[in-house]
């Protein structure tokens, strides 16, 4: 069957150019595996932005389609745990990274990669959510298990108006914590707030007592998504037995801190990963966002484009001018 796909292609020669465009592909182009899923949404990610500028580190050979996540209808199964009709939720391994991904109308995957959508949960709902949002989910479920709690301290959550913070703020708000917000967009203070930041401050002021080995102790907790010198600063900041989670590297690669911090007062550097883990832990942090973890207000901070908005909003997460997540309905044009 015939279906509309977002390709991205590269250009031959030493230094290879990528383009990218809407082509119509049919199943027998996608790869071998048990199941072929309609998809209806998909979600856009800093990862996707890599990926269909053609970094080589998400993404080795094109022409390719991205989209690291995807929530759909199953077509054909060859999998028993999976029929047609099935209402399904995929994030992470292989998808839209050397997989053909949520940015194609149809999608091949091995059954171990696809969850069951709780009834709770709306397709729209798990892309609103997406691999951001179940990643601000693991962070703050991390964080939790290492003792952090709403009567210890402040919480402050770096890169806050994109898509992993912004679901954060509102999930550790939600859940009775203070939360400070950084962000690098004065112009996004009230966003911010109406999500429930507390209080909003810019990366210089975390990044004051950047090289210090040891500083004021402020929060209990950091929920990073940038990396780099935001949590090489926030580390001497954390309280006694406090700890920073972190999951992404739009800030940089490179961590540095003194040991005084951990062996002084006790903190953990942890880290988040929502791509490898098993699927049972999925499964159980997609359960957990559609019960307990609920987020009626996710829809305030989902803006929804259709296919022709693409490309332009990939460029926009690229630049770092991403607010809030973006949803992508694959049926508008
Ligand atoms: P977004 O692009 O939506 O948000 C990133 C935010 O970081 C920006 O909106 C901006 O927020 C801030 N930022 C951008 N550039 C810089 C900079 N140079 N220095 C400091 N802050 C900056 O990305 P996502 O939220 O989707 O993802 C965040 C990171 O997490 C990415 O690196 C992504 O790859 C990673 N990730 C990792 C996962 C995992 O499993 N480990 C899963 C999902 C994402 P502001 O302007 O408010 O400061």
């Amino acid at each position: 069957m015939a279906f509309l796909a977002f390709r991205a292609e590269e250009s031959g020669g030493e230094k290879p150019e990528y383009s990218t465009g809407w082509q119509t592909l049919e199943d027998s182009d996608l790869p071998a595996g048990d199941v072929l899923i309609e998809v209806r949404y998909s979600s856009l990610n800093y990862k996707d932005a890599l990926s269909a500028s053609g970094n080589k580190g998400v993404t080795r050979s094109y022409p390719h389609t991205p989209g690291i996540d995807a929530a759909g209808v199953v077509l054909e199964s060859a999998a028993e745990a999976f029929k047609p009709g099935d209402e399904v939720v995929l994030f992470g391994y292989d998808l839209g990274m050397n997989t053909s991904g949520g940015f194609g109308q149809h999608i091949r995957v091995p059954a171990e990669w696809i969850l069951t959508k709780p009834a709770a949960l709306t397709l729209q709902d798990a892309m609103a959510w997406g691999t951001a949002g179940f990643t601000a989910a693991l962070s703050v479920q991390k964080l939790e298990r290492a003792g952090m709690a709403p009567s210890r301290g402040p919480v402050v959550v770096t890169g806050a108006s994109g898509g992993v913070g912004s679901v954060a703020v509102a999930l550790l708000s939600k859940l009775g914590y203070e939360v400070v917000a950084v962000s690098g967009k004065p112009e996004q203070q009230e966003f911010l707030k109406s999500l429930g930041a507390s209080r909003i401050i810019g990366r210089d002021e975390v990044l004051a007592v950047k090289g210090k080995a040891m500083a004021k102790p402020l929060y209990q907790a950091a929920l990073d998504t940038t990396g780099g010198d935001l949590v090489s600063a926030l580390i001497p900041q954390l309280l006694p037995e406090g700890a920073v989670s972190t999951c992404g590297m739009v800030a940089g690669l490179k961590v540095e801190a003194s040991v005084f911090p951990f062996i002084l007062r006790g903190v953990s550097l942890l880290g988040v990963d929502s791509v490898e883990i098993p699927r049972a832990d999925k499964q159980s942090v997609l359960d957990k966002v559609a019960a307990e973890w609920a987020l009626p207000g996710l829809t305030n901070l989902t803006t929804d484009i259709g296919r022709s908005e693409l490309d332009a909003t990939l460029k926009k997460i690229l630049n770092g001018q991403g607010v809030g997540r973006y949803r992508l309905n694959l049926i508008q044009e």
